[in-house]
């Protein structure tokens, strides 16, 4: 059933370019749920995974895992039998517990964290990978990585931590700006406004008219400043989150504010697996669901 659905996306063409070479980026946003995991299918073949989501309240029970129910049939959806890098982002049980089933079944290159330990869960994960011989690796601001013409910047957490905050765990997620050619990608975890600041601080330049926007901790109004949002003046956001989810994510001011800079939001509740594609010079987005673009609905306090 999954794989006829995955053929059956809704494409909306952003922009276009002919005679352009169409070696294609692609960025899908799984649905998992209230929770996050985006994979990057790089032009040259790799394919990084993003966080691989989980149940926020740490519920493990095999029947609701996000990674044997939405994560890995996706990989295999798509013919990937191996992934080159994962990244969690940061220690919440809604982007790692779902990673148990990937470094259980999935052979993996390597693994980035943001170096904070969190629950047993995240314990776990990266204890598995470690036994399987998966390299587990700390990553801050300033390191990069060429994926043939991608460029990987991991833009935070800071060399220097943000602490003394609600969630330093979110604050200190990692990052990750991709560059291709013309086109920019910016996935923020669960970012909050002190690594936003951080950000606009220490990033400004590269993080200007960003193409593509993974909206920070799922559209809550924690994140998504009016100064991030203007700065980074995304052409396309994608929201991960839940339907109905108890923490009323995402924010109706934080959309009302993308879409009063003209971004086009899409939200995984309401159009399922999102997907973003481009040569780097034309882009377009899929959703696995019909999609009416009304992404106020269902907001918080609004009626769906
Ligand atoms: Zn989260």
């Amino acid at each position: 059933m999954f794989h006829r659905l995955l053929f059956c996306f809704i494409v909306v063409t952003l922009t276009t370019c002919t005679g352009c070479n169409h070696g294609e980026l692609t960025v899908t946003c799984i649905d998992v749920g209230q929770g996050d995991a985006v994979l990057i299918s790089f032009p040259n073949g790799k394919n990084w995974l993003v966080d691989a989501g989980g149940n926020p309240a740490g519920d493990t029970e095999a029947g609701i895992d996000p990674g044997h129910r939405n994560v890995l049939p996706v990989l295999r959806a798509k013919g990937i039998q191996s992934l080159d890098v994962v990244v969690m982002t940061h220690p919440d049980e809604d982007h790692v517990q779902g990673m148990l089933a990937v470094a259980r079944h999935v052979p993996v290159g390597r693994v980035y964290w943001n170096g904070f330990e969190g629950s047993r869960t995240e314990q776990r994960v990266r204890a598995t990978f470690a036994q399987k011989g998966t390299s587990v690796e700390a990553v801050s601001a300033g390191s990069r990585t060429i994926v043939g013409d991608v460029v990987v910047a991991v833009l935070s957490p800071p060399s220097s931590p943000i602490l003394g905050t609600r969630s330093p765990e979110n604050e200190n997620s990692v990052i990750l700006l991709i560059t291709y050619r013309g086109k920019t990608i910016l996935l923020t975890g669960d970012v909050e406004k002190a690594g936003e600041g951080e950000l606009l601080r220490s990033a400004q330049a590269e993080i200007k008219d960003i193409s593509l926007l993974k909206v920070a901790h799922h559209g809550s109004d924690s994140s998504s400043t009016p100064d991030f949002v203007r700065r980074t003046h995304p052409g396309v956001a994608f929201i991960s989150c839940g339907k109905r989810n108890r923490y009323g994510h995402p924010s109706l001011d934080v959309i009302r504010r993308f879409e009063g800079a003209g971004t086009h939001v899409y939200r995984t509740d309401q159009c399922g697996m999102l997907e973003w594609k481009s040569d780097g010079y034309s882009e377009a987005v899929a959703t696995m669901l019909p999609c009416n673009e009304n992404a106020l609905r269902g907001a918080q306090g609004v009626e769906d």
